[in-house]
């Protein structure tokens, strides 16, 4: 695995990994990788290209109320584990790459950006928008693999890459999850055993939600029920919402792309989730969509 800390060595690797005749996908991080992250850079190789995966924990997608300090970070590890996930080039700019003296120029994403993520974290999409614009300035992908863990994130980069006319394809790859159903992220770590214990219940809450919204049980009854399920079990609830699946506006009934969004605070812990809810299919009407429980091999192990 090559790697990159400077702009002159990230040109000089992605004119080496290009030589072939490859094209070259990114995956943005912000570290503390697993399997989750994994999962990104296989999806970027199983479309063809060689994969680069950028770690810099951002500071400008911190609201002020969050505690960057307190970002796990471990160089050493991430970079074990970049190379086995068959990543080929690990870029590492630090702040003054990405943003230098005098840089003057943020993306802001209305739209999708606005509610949800949006609306409790402040800046946090202007931040997210503006170091992926700088990212696909960087390292110029032809591709860029985004979770679907982070929904309203793959959407605000999406309507991002079309509005500016980037030229970059935007891979959205479905969550991992531990097997109880919890998804994988670096923020789990922070869990007590019993917080780690109750985890799960918000993907379980999520997809019995999601499958009683497809069966055709009205909508709010069943998102006051899912609510009060977690507010029972010791989530502190934030919000949980049916959305259209691309602009995140709140949805009276589950249309074919609909989303069940939730962010949930257990003790310390502020935990995101979504599932699909339905697809419509000729002739079957709506069904539930497979959440892809279940994990695929780790291949940090
Ligand atoms: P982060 O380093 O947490 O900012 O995440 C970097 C990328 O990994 C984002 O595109 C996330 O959506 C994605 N990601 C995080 N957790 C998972 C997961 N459990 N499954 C799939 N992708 C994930």
């Amino acid at each position: 695995m090559l790697e990159a800390r400077t702009l002159s060595g990230l040109r000089e690797a992605c004119a080496a990994l290009r030589a072939g005749g490859r094209g070259l996908g990114l995956v943005p991080t912000m570290g503390a990788l697993h399997a989750g992250h994994a999962a990104l850079i296989a999806a970027a190789r199983d479309a063809g290209v060689a994969a680069a995966a950028s770690i810099f924990v951002n500071p400008l997608q911190f609201a002020p109320d969050e505690d960057l300090a307190r970002y796990p970070r471990d160089e050493a590890a991430d970079l074990h584990r970049l190379a086995q996930a068959g990543c080929d080039l690990a870029w590492l700019p630090d702040a003054a790459t990405m943003y230098p003296p005098g840089s003057a120029t943020y993306v802001e994403v209305a739209g999708p950006a606005l509610r949800w993520e949006g609306e409790r974290r402040p800046g946090h999409f202007r931040g997210v928008a503006s170091v992926v614009a700088r990212l696909f300035g960087q390292v110029r992908p032809d591709l860029a693999c985004f979770g679907e863990k982070d929904w309203q994130q793959l959407q605000v980069v999406r309507r991002m890459v079309q509005d500016l006319h980037l030229p970059v394809r935007i891979i959205g790859v479905p969550t991992l999850r531990e097997p109880d159903g919890l998804a994988l992220s670096s923020r789990n770590r922070f869990l007590s055993p019993a917080e780690r214990r109750t985890a799960p219940l918000l993907s379980a809450v999520l997809a019995e939600a999601a499958a009683a919204l497809a069966r055709g049980e009205p909508v709010d009854p069943m998102l006051d029920l899912a609510g009060a399920r977690l507010g029972a079990a010791g989530f502190a609830v934030e919000y949980l919402a049916l959305v259209d699946g691309t602009g995140l506006e709140p949805a009276a009934t589950p249309e074919p792309g609909a989303r069940l969004i939730a962010a949930a605070r257990l003790g310390p812990v502020r935990l995101i989730d979504n599932v699909g809810v339905c697809a419509k299919e000729e002739g079957q009407g709506l069904r539930p969509l497979d959440p892809r429980w279940g994990r695929a091999p780790d291949p940090f192990t």
